[in-house]
């Protein structure tokens, strides 16, 4: 079934039909993590918002091979052209080996991504697998005309190339402003302007991370390695490319010229970008330390929250967002997000226990499916979607309840499409009982001890005790029954 999606194209920042270019297949690119130290919540969140566009495009009947690669090589702090290397730095610090860094911080980047229920890429190559692909890549951009080589490093010349070819058409920023507000070069670079960028770096004596080419031994600039590997598994041409919006300049960017100079026709149909996950209204990021890491805020040992979050609480808070909107972390907010999933978990779990009439009332279920589907073709629109996902929550309850009615035929289609957005497109898992969250565990826990407490005063005969304990929590609407089995109490 094809549905009229609609995408929102970071080239023209405008809403497109989403038109795949070969049939029924998709090639989706989105930059991974740089593993020299644990993803924070923030990177989760771009992975997040991407795992939700391969899933619904998977669910709409497409073939899509998502490509995300892991950058375990040769960037340095800030992209800048001098400096050390992220992971050898890393390996410096921990007298370990660089390998060692990567090895570790890409266990943990998908291990995290599973506690999140995202759906591994199917392919994931990394950068230093593709040492070969990108010296060619050089090759071809010199050959081209497009780079120049000094002392052993290669730049690519982004005024060369401008005038063939317009630079700058997704950050809309254009050649003249960006010589204008370059810094000038200081005299030791080996760059001819400001605004190139390096495709190889000849590496100093000290750099671990090193391989040999035919202009030195050295290591690739950042931003090829985006352009070898999407190119050697999707194609010169290829659908979705995404990332971060930080992504957009100078990453996205320079890779449009490095594809361009080559292949000479636009590498990407339709470039999406994730926006940020700020925390305390300020951009969640590893260098500046206001971050928080998913273990931290799943164990609750952290400074910022007073109570533990699971991970598909996290998950629900983010997609109760849509992915182009800027989202703060907070405690408020969190909790709402916890409530509001439990409510979505219960309803889904009453969709089994639900009487049936002949008829139906209260819900046009066709028109409210198409209102899901309308959502998620509309750019992705998962806050919009979860909003009548609770809709028919809200019926469920008053079917429940014997308000509303139900027919089999419409508890199907609703049961259908409740679970098919709630675990295959938006990726979410209904807890296990007793882990519905630290609270409601914490909540049973107590209730198990005044039971004990109740059933010892009443053992006693002490009944001024047992009283005063199930008339208090009946006035919290705790009801509680004493039967020959046992007491037990229902939360109404
Ligand atoms: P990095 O490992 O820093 O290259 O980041 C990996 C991905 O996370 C990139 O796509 C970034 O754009 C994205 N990212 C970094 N910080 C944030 C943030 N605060 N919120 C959302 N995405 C982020
Ligand atoms: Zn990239």
């Amino acid at each position: 079934m094809k549905h009229a999606l609609v995408v929102y194209n970071s080239l023209n920042g405008k809403k497109e039909p989403f038109q795949s270019l070969l049939a029924d297949h998709v090639g989706m690119y989105v930059c991974g993590p740089t593993v020299y130290s644990n993803v924070h919540l923030g990177n989760c969140r771009t992975f997040i918002s991407f795992d939700l566009i391969f899933r619904y495009l998977q669910h709409l009947g497409y073939k899509v091979r998502y490509v995300r690669n892991i950058t375990d090589a040769g960037h340095l702090e800030n992209d800048a052209d001098e400096g050390e290397d992220r992971i050898a730095k890393k390996a410096r610090l921990e007298s370990i080996e660089p390998m060692e860094v990567v090895q570790r911080y890409t266990v943990d980047f998908r291990n995290t991504m599973a506690q999140f229920n995202a759906l591994p890429p199917s392919i994931e190559p990394t950068a230093t697998g593709h040492i070969v692909e990108q010296i060619e890549l050089i090759k071809q951009i010199l050959e081209e005309g497009y780079a120049y080589e000094t002392n052993g490093s290669v730049y690519f010349d982004v005024i060369r190339f401008n005038e063939d070819i317009p630079y700058g058409k997704l950050s809309g920023r254009n050649i003249e402003d960006l010589v204008h507000n370059s810094r000038a070069l200081d005299g030791q670079s080996d760059k001819r302007n400001p605004q190139d960028f390096a495709l190889w770096k000849k590496a100093e004596p000290e750099h671990i991370m090193r391989w040999p080419s035919p202009w030195s031994d050295g290591f690739p600039g950042w931003h090829l390695e985006c352009t070898a590997m999407s190119t050697k598994y999707l194609g010169t041409q290829f659908d979705i490319h995404g990332g971060g919006m930080d992504l957009k300049f100078p990453h996205h960017e320079c890779e449009i010229a490095q594809a361009e100079s080559v292949y000479k026709k636009a590498p990407v149909k339709y470039w999406i970008h994730a926006n940020m996950l700020t925390l305390n209204g300020k951009k969640m990021a590893k260098s500046t330390g206001n971050n928080i890491l998913p273990n931290e805020m799943f164990s609750g040992q952290n400074t910022i929250f007073k109570k533990s979050f699971s991970p598909m609480v996290a998950r629900f808070f983010m997609l109760q967002a849509h992915y182009r909107s800027i989202v703060d972390l907070s405690e408020n907010a969190l909790e709402a997000s916890e409530k509001g999933f439990h409510r979505l978990v219960e309803g889904i779990e009453k969709l089994e226990q639900l009487p049936l009439c002949e008829n139906s009332t209260g819900l046009d279920l066709k028109q409210w499916t198409q209102s899901c589907y309308a959502a998620m073709d509309d750019d992705f629109n998962s806050p919009v979607l979860i909003a009548h996902l609770f809709d028919a929550v809200k019926y469920i309850n008053s079917v429940s309840n014997g308000i509303q009615q139900i027919n089999s035929k419409d508890l199907n289609t609703l049961s259908h499409t409740m679970k098919s957005f709630f675990f295959d497109v938006l990726g979410l898992l209904t807890p296990e009982k007793g882990d519905r969250n630290g609270e409601s565990s914490q909540l049973e826990g107590t209730l198990e001890l005044l039971m004990e407490l109740r059933n010892k005063a009443r053992a006693n005969k002490d009944f001024k005790t047992s009283d005063l304990i199930r008339d208090s929590l009946e006035r919290m609407k705790i009801q509680i029954n004493d039967t020959a089995e046992g007491t037990s109490f229902k939360i109404n």
